[in-house]
């Protein structure tokens, strides 16, 4: 049980990150949210995590892709809800294009909200956890984390990078009371990806079931989606007790993608 537990969920108003902020509220623990999307669906959200589970739950609107921003994020949930004893570094966003014509600032972006922005959020939230000795930090990479694809620079490093920095910070903390480790899903289905099948299926001219297995799940033997869930459960898991010996590890949940 996360009972008693703060959650700050960054990313967490679409696809794994309301996921988890889902599972996490599930297991008893008040949740910060954080992402953009319309206003009126934030609040329906949050108020329904109160609502089902009986948990406080706030929302703060910070861009992760300013460091002072996600820096301000941590110091505003501990204003409001207590410092953060769960940390999920999960807002990300993607940009396919061959290196030589990445756009700079898209590769200077990307690389902010998927990797320095874990840097600011677990440098404001460890001292507190450090007094409590008594910490998670989940932050979720990918399996393109552990293996690369071609046009997906900016991401690769990222995600690698990302694996890199969860593993310092696990030695760093490995004798007290804080785990730090990295979640790498294969492919999730969430908006995101939906909005791809549709796409793809038009660009090809197939349907949508055989985009699915032919275009999109080409790199994952099991041949079907993980399910945004199946991730919140899994933070569920690190996050609780049950959780307390990982300590630096980078976690595939994939169909099989990085066994081959
Ligand atoms: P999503 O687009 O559904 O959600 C992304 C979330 O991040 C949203 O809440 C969005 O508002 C937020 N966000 C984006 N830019 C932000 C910014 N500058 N500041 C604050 N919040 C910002 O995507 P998702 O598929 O749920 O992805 C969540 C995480 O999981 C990402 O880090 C992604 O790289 C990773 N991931 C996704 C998949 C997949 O197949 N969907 C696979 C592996 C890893």
């Amino acid at each position: 049980s996360l009972e008693g537990r703060t959650a700050l969920i960054t990313g967490s108003t679409s696809g794994i990150g309301a996921a988890i902020a889902s599972r996490m509220a599930a297991a008893g623990a008040n949740i910060v949210l954080n992402g953009f999307g319309d206003a009126d669906e934030i609040e329906s959200q949050r108020s329904g995590l109160e609502r089902d589970h009986g948990v406080e739950a706030i929302f703060i609107e910070k861009d992760l892709s300013v460091g002072s921003e996600s820096s301000a994020l941590v110091r505003e949930a501990s204003e409001r809800l207590g410092d953060p004893d769960i940390l999920v570094n999960n807002a990300g966003i993607q940009h396919v294009a061959p290196v030589e014509e990445f756009p700079p600032e898209t590769w200077e972006k990307l690389l902010a909200i998927c990797l320095h922005s874990a840097f600011y959020t677990v440098a404001a939230a460890i001292p507190a956890m450090k007094r409590k000795n008594w910490g998670r930090i989940i932050n979720i990479a990918s399996a393109q984390g552990l293996v690369a694809s071609p046009y997906k620079s900016a991401y690769n490093a990222a995600k690698h990078g990302l694996i890199g920095f969860t593993k310092s910070v696990a030695l760093e903390v490995a004798e007290t009371g804080i785990t730090s480790n990295a979640i790498c899903p294969g492919y999730v289905r969430t908006p995101l990806v939906e909005g791809q099948v549709a796409d793809q299926a038009k660009a090809h001219n197939m349907s949508e079931k055989d985009v699915i297995r032919d275009v999109i799940l080409a790199v994952q033997p099991n041949k079907r989606f993980v399910e945004p869930e199946e991730i919140g459960d899994f933070a569920v898991f690190l996050a609780g007790e049950t959780g307390r010996s990982f300590c630096g590890a980078a976690l595939p949940i994939d169909g099989g993608w990085t066994a081959r």
